[in-house]
């Protein structure tokens, strides 16, 4: 699924380390609605592509554009993540002391004055969305347990429904299948697939099976460049692809 409008427009980024450049000349676009996945060897610049989406590394040069005419480019790491892009990192963050359903009640809140909605109860409409999340994440029986008491799988399920009960139009995902059992995998590609369309997702990952099982478009990275973009099928059949896959 390739929609013709762009949710998200990379131009030409540069990011230099003192002097290694870490991405080159990157240019890339994610249509609405699309599911693509980043791959590329260890070092191949896919941190610090979602870094330089996020804003937590500002680009030496080129341009940003969320939604076709909103210029991320500068914007601090908050405003990138009030415009509607949210990112969920490897490691849980997860507020452990607290119930999953505390969690995803903060999470919603939390952009709002912090305080004052906090004391606030929920609405209508915001209970059905945790309720409808926790059912999405297949957390609804373990709601009132303390967060540091899920499975890893379970922890990793809690941050994407933080994400979820945020709403953000755009979703990054840093490995979201490290970790995660077998079935946990397979629920959380059914899960994306079903994601998609209603939110854009960009997916870096290493597990190539996963890539696979959720992938309409896939983008390999290499020495901060785009080595190739088309489906899994198209790329894994690029001889540049394979020699860097195999090291020649
Ligand atoms: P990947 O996520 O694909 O493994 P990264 O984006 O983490 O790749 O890194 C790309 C390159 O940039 C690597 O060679 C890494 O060592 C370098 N790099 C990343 N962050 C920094 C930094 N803060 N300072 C110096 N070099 C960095």
């Amino acid at each position: 699924r390739k929609t013709t409008d762009p949710v998200l427009q990379l131009e030409k980024i540069n990011v230099t380390f003192d002097s290694f450049c870490a991405l080159t000349d990157l240019s890339l676009s994610i249509g609405v609605g699309e599911l693509r996945c980043v791959i590329g060897p260890n070092g191949a610049g896919k941190t610090t592509l979602m870094d330089i989406i996020t804003g937590k590394t500002r680009p030496d040069s080129g341009k940003l554009t969320y939604d076709q005419n909103i210029d991320l480019t500068g914007m601090s790491p908050v405003e990138i993540s009030r415009a509607g892009i949210g990112r969920k990192f490897q490691k849980p963050t997860v507020f452990e002391a607290l119930s999953v359903m505390e969690n995803l009640e903060i999470a919603q809140k939390m952009d709002k004055s912090v305080w004052t909605s906090l004391r606030a109860k929920l609405n209508g409409e915001q209970r059905d969305r945790i309720d409808e999340v926790l059912q999405q994440l297949r957390l609804t029986e373990y709601r009132h347990h303390p967060s540091g008491l899920l499975s890893h799988g379970q922890k990793q399920f809690l941050e994407i429904g933080i994400l979820l009960v945020q709403e953000p139009h755009l979703l990054l995902l840093d490995e979201p299948a490290a970790g995660l059992t077998d079935a946990e995998t397979e629920y959380i590609a059914e899960l994306f697939r079903a994601l998609a369309g209603k939110h854009s997702l960009m997916v870096v990952e290493h597990d190539m099976g996963f890539v696979e099982s959720i992938a309409d478009y896939v983008t390999v990275l290499h020495q901060g460049q785009v080595l190739a973009e088309g489906s899994l099928r198209q790329v894994q059949a690029n001889e540049q692809v394979i020699n860097v896959y195999l090291g020649r």
